[in-house]
């Protein structure tokens, strides 16, 4: 796009704009074949339980090992996964991957189950939500793998499901009828409605991130606090879960654990890492 302002008419508009729509240009052409060649990958972050620091499980964090551009995070090639209508095979591979993975760690462990079998989170975007196969997608993984139901979680982010009708819950409901977790991701950045909450077939609220970041100050805004504790004690009325992500510091932990929070994710305990490493994590966890 030319400029037309200040009388140079053929200047272009933002150089470093065309640079990235070309990139954009170029990831979203290379994905279907990244998707074959098996350049995409899966991290494991830990969710740890805030009373006793036991890992509980992972959430699953695609990544793609770019043969010119390296590792690229989801923020760069989910939105157009989505755009394209890949994130459909995509998301089904994260599915099936991550489960699989989880099956691994299920056996690896043996008798460390003291704590219960790791369970396993995977996200989903709103497109897989409203593609026919996700409940016979689910199924069909969750037996080929051997795995039952109630070791999976999927995340759906609040704002996927503001105003959802009920098609759109359907799939969802089903899936939590068969003891599949649904977590309600980012939550607190999307202005639902509370009261809303109730219809939705959610078992775990996933507080966003920016409410852990206002718990870094010990003690922290006293508005804030306010905020959270009644988020979790409006969640434990609803007989949800509260699962904190982003946490980064012990004051935080501190903090969130006092306001009644279930679980917890974030650097202060373990950044996203391959598969052996959660299973380490989960090991020493389990051993003392
Ligand atoms: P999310 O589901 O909210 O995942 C949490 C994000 O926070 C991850 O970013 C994680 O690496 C990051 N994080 C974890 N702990 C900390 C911390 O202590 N501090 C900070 N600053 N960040 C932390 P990531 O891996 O870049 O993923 C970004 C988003 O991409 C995810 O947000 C999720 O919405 C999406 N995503 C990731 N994998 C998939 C996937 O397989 N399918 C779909 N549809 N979306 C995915
Ligand atoms: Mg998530
Ligand atoms: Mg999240
Ligand atoms: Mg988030």
């Amino acid at each position: 796009r030319a400029k037309s302002a200040g009388g140079n008419r053929f200047e272009l508009a933002d150089p470093e704009a065309d640079a990235r729509a070309i990139t954009r240009h170029g990831l979203t052409t290379a994905l279907p074949t990244a998707l074959e060649r098996g350049e995409f990958f899966i991290e494991y972050q830990p969710l740890v339980h805030l009373g006793d620091g036991s890992v509980r499980g992972a959430e699953a964090l695609v990544r793609w090992l770019h043969p010119q551009h390296g590792v690229l995070g989801p923020d760069r090639f989910i939105p157009l996964a989505e755009h394209t209508g890949l994130i459909v095979p995509l998301g089904r591979w994260v599915l099936e991957q991550s489960v699989r993975q989880a099956r691994e760690w299920r056996e690896l462990h043996g008798g460390a189950e003291a704590v219960g079998p790791l369970r396993i989170n995977v996200n989903l975007s709103p497109c897989q939500l409203t593609h026919p196969g996700l409940v016979q997608d689910t199924v069909d993984i969750l037996e080929r793998t051997g795995m039952a139901p109630d070791a999976l979680c999927l995340e759906v982010t609040e704002s996927a499901l503001i105003g959802a009708d009920d098609d759109l819950l359907k799939p969802l409901r089903r899936l939590a009828e068969m003891g599949v977790d649904i977590a309600l991701d980012d939550f607190g950045t999307g202005y639902s409605n509370l009261a809303n909450l109730r219809r939705l077939p959610v078992s775990i609220l996933k507080l966003d991130r920016s409410f852990t970041q206002s718990m870094q100050q010990f003690p922290a805004d006293p508005v804030d606090l306010k905020i959270v504790e009644g988020i979790v004690s409006l969640a434990h009325s609803l007989d949800l879960a509260v699962t904190v992500e982003g946490v980064e510091t012990g004051a935080q932990a501190d903090q969130l654990r006092i306001l009644g929070c279930d679980t917890a994710q974030g650097w202060y305990y373990a950044r996203p890492g391959p598969p052996e490493r959660l299973h380490e994590l989960a090991l020493v966890d389990a051993t003392g």
